[in-house]
C-alpha cells in the first residue's frame, strides 16, 4: 500500500482560475475525505488578484458544493479541509514575487512539518509555463525533500517550443518529477484499455493486423470555442487534441504488451511503439488527413465569426486523418482517428473493426468492439446472429455496462491523476520521450498543409451539429470503410 501519510505544501498557481475551481479543488476534498491527502499538507493559492486566506477558502467551500450538488456534505469535514488552504498573491512574471511566495511556502512548510517536500501545480495560460519553472529554480524555491511538477497542457505548439519548454524546466525538475498532465489517461474506461487487451483471451487473441481491419478513435464536441477564440487560434483540432489525447489512446491500443505494469514498463512499451511510427509523406497528407471549420446555423457562429478569431483564420476546428505503425500487435493496421468541435454531440468512443468473412448465410456486419469513454461508460461487442423469422443475420450487441454502483465509485480523471502524483506513480502521464514523437509527428502533417499553400480551399466548411466535412468520410483506404459511429 502506498504511504497515505505525505507532508507536503502544493503551490497551485493560477488558484483562481477555472480549472482549480473545476477541477482541483473538488478532487483534493475527494482525496482528504478518503484520507489520502496526510493531515500535514497545506494549499497554497496563488494568482494576481489581491485575494485573502480566508477569501480563497470561501471560494474552495463553493467549489466543492458545485462539483457536490446532489451529496449531503459533512460540514465539519469541509471547513477542516479548508483549514488547509492559503493565498499569496503573486504576478508569475515578477521576479521580486517569488521572494514572498518563497516566505509563505516556508513558513507553512513549519506549520505543517511538510518535511520540505513540494508540489508546484501549473494550472495557468501555457505561455507562463517556461516562466515559472525558471523562477523556481532561479529564485530557490525548491525545498530539500521532493519537489514535484505538474504541468497542464499544451506542452509547447511544436517539437521547437516543447524542446525549449522542456529545457526550461529541466534545470529545475528531473524528468522522473515531471507529471505531463493529459487527462483522458485519468478517465476510466481508457484505463481499462490494458486490463481488458490483455487479460481476455477473446480479445488478446485477435489483437493483430490478420483479425482486425482498423481502429477508428472518435473525439467529438458539440461546443463550439466558445471564449476560447484567442487560445484556439494558435492551437486548432490536430494541436489541441491529437497531439495529446487521442495520440495517448491510440498508444494504449496500439502498443506491445509490457513487461510488467510498471510505470518504466509502460512508458517503454509506448516508447517503442512511437519508435516505429510511419511518419506520413505530402501525399499521403493529402490523401488520408481532411480539416474544416464549423459554419454557422440559426442561433450559432461560424468559427470565423468567433470573438477573438481571425476573419480569414486557417485554423481547422476539425481533423481525420490515419496513422500506422510498423512495430506493436496492430502493425500496418490503419488506425483512424478524427476530432472536432461543434459536432452532433458530445462522444468519445473507440471502434475497433474486425475483418469479415464468408459464411453460409449471407450479408453479415462487421464484428465490433466499441468503446464508449464518455459521457456514458460502456464498452459492447457486436456480433450476428439469426433472424428470428426469415433467413439471415442480424446484428447484436453484447454491452458491458457499469451499475450506478460502479458509476459512484468512479473518481473524476483529475482525483486519480492527483493521487497519482501523491503517490509518485507515473503510469498515467506523458514521458517527454513520447511527447516528443507525437510532436514530431504532428509537425510532418502542419508542414504539409503548410506547403499545400492552398489555404481556406483546404478548409471544409461543416454544417454545425452534424459529424463534420464530408471528406472525411473518403479517407478510408478501402471504399467499403466506413466510420462505425456515423
Ligand atoms: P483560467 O484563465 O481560468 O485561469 C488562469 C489563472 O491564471 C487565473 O487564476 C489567473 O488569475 C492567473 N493568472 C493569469 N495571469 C497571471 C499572472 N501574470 N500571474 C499570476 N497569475 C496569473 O485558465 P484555466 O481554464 O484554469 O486553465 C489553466 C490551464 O489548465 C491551461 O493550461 C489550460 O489549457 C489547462 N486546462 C484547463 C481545463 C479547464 O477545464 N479549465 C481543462 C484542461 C486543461
Amino acid at each position: 500500500m502506498p504511504d497515505k501519510n505525505i507532508p507536503l505544501v502544493l503551490v497551485i498557481f493560477g488558484g483562481s482560475g477555472d480549472l482549480a475551481h473545476r477541477k482541483l479543488y473538488p478532487a483534493l476534498f475527494n482525496l482528504f475525505e478518503q484520507g489520502l491527502l496526510a493531515r500535514n499538507f497545506a494549499v497554497l493559492g496563488t494568482a494576481r488578484r489581491p485575494w485573502t486566506h480566508e477569501y480563497l477558502r470561501e471560494q474552495v467551500l463553493e467549489a466543492v458544493r458545485e462539483a457536490n450538488p446532489d451529496t449531503e456534505l459533512d460540514e465539519h469535514e469541509l471547513t477542516a479541509f479548508t483549514q488547509h488552504f492559503y493565498y499569496q498573491a503573486h504576478d508569475v512574471t515578477n521576479p521580486d514575487h517569488y521572494q514572498t511566495l518563497k516566505k509563505a511556502i516556508s513558513k507553512l512548510d513549519q506549520k505543517y512539518a511538510a518535511g520540505h517536500n513540494r508540489i508546484f501545480y501549473l494550472a495557468m495560460a501555457p505561455r507562463f509555463f517556461g516562466t515559472i519553472a525558471e523562477q523556481i529554480y532561479e529564485q530557490h524555491l525548491l525545498g530539500d525533500g521532493f519537489n514535484r511538477l505538474v504541468i497542464e497542457k499544451p506542452f509547447g505548439r511544436d517539437l521547437k517550443s516543447a524542446n525549449k519548454l522542456n529545457d526550461q524546466i529541466s534545470h529545475a525538475f528531473a524528468e522522473k518529477d515531471v507529471y505531463r498532465i493529459d487527462h483522458y489517461l485519468g478517465k476510466e474506461l481508457v484505463q481499462n484499455i490494458l486490463p481488458m487487451r490483455l487479460s481476455n483471451p477473446l480479445i488478446k487473441n485477435i489483437w493483430n493486423h490478420r483479425y482486425i481491419k482498423n481502429v477508428q478513435v472518435t473525439l467529438a464536441e458539440s461546443l463550439g470555442v466558445e471564449a476560447r477564440g484567442g487560445y484556439y487560434e494558435t492551437s486548432g483540432a490536430l494541436r489541441d487534441m491529437v497531439q495529446n489525447h487521442i495520440f495517448q489512446i491510440i498508444t494504449l491500443l496500439a502498443m506491445p504488451e509490457p513487461a510488467d505494469l510498471t510505470a518504466g514498463a509502460i512508458h517503454a512499451a509506448k516508447q517503442a511503439l512511437w519508435d516505429s511510427v510511419i511518419f506520413p509523406s505530402s501525399a499521403m497528407v493529402a490523401r488520408n488527413f481532411t480539416r474544416g471549420q464549423y459554419d454557422k446555423s440559426s442561433s450559432t457562429f461560424a468559427y470565423l465569426e468567433e470573438p477573438n478569431v481571425d476573419p480569414k483564420s486557417l485554423t481547422e476546428t476539425f481533423v481525420a486523418g490515419e496513422i500506422k505503425f510498423l512495430g506493436g500487435p496492430l502493425a500496418k493496421v490503419p488506425i483512424f482517428f478524427r476530432t472536432g468541435k461543434r459536432l452532433r454531440e458530445k462522444q468519445s468512443r473507440i471502434d475497433i473493426v474486425l475483418q469479415s468473412m464468408n459464411n453460409l448465410y449471407g450479408k453479415a456486419s462487421s464484428n465490433t468492439l466499441s468503446i464508449i469513454v464518455d459521457p456514458v461508460m460502456r464498452f459492447y461487442i457486436t456480433i450476428n446472429g439469426k433472424k428470428i423469422t426469415e433467413p439471415g443475420l442480424r446484428p447484436e450487441n453484447l454491452v458491458y455496462r457499469f451499475s450506478d454502483e460502479d458509476l459512484r465509485q468512479v473518481p473524476d480523471g483529475y482525483e486519480r491523476l492527483l493521487h497519482d502524483v501523491l503517490v509518485e506513480d507515473r503510469t498515467n502521464f506523458t514521458h517527454w520521450r513520447e511527447l516528443e514523437k507525437f510532436w514530431e509527428y504532428i509537425d510532418t502533417v502542419e508542414d504539409a498543409w503548410l506547403a499545400e499553400d492552398k489555404g481556406i480551399d483546404h478548409l471544409d466548411q461543416y454544417a454545425p451539429f452534424k459529424m463534420g466535412p464530408a471528406a472525411a468520410n473518403k479517407i478510408f483506404e478501402d471504399a467499403s470503410d466506413h466510420w462505425i459511429y456515423r
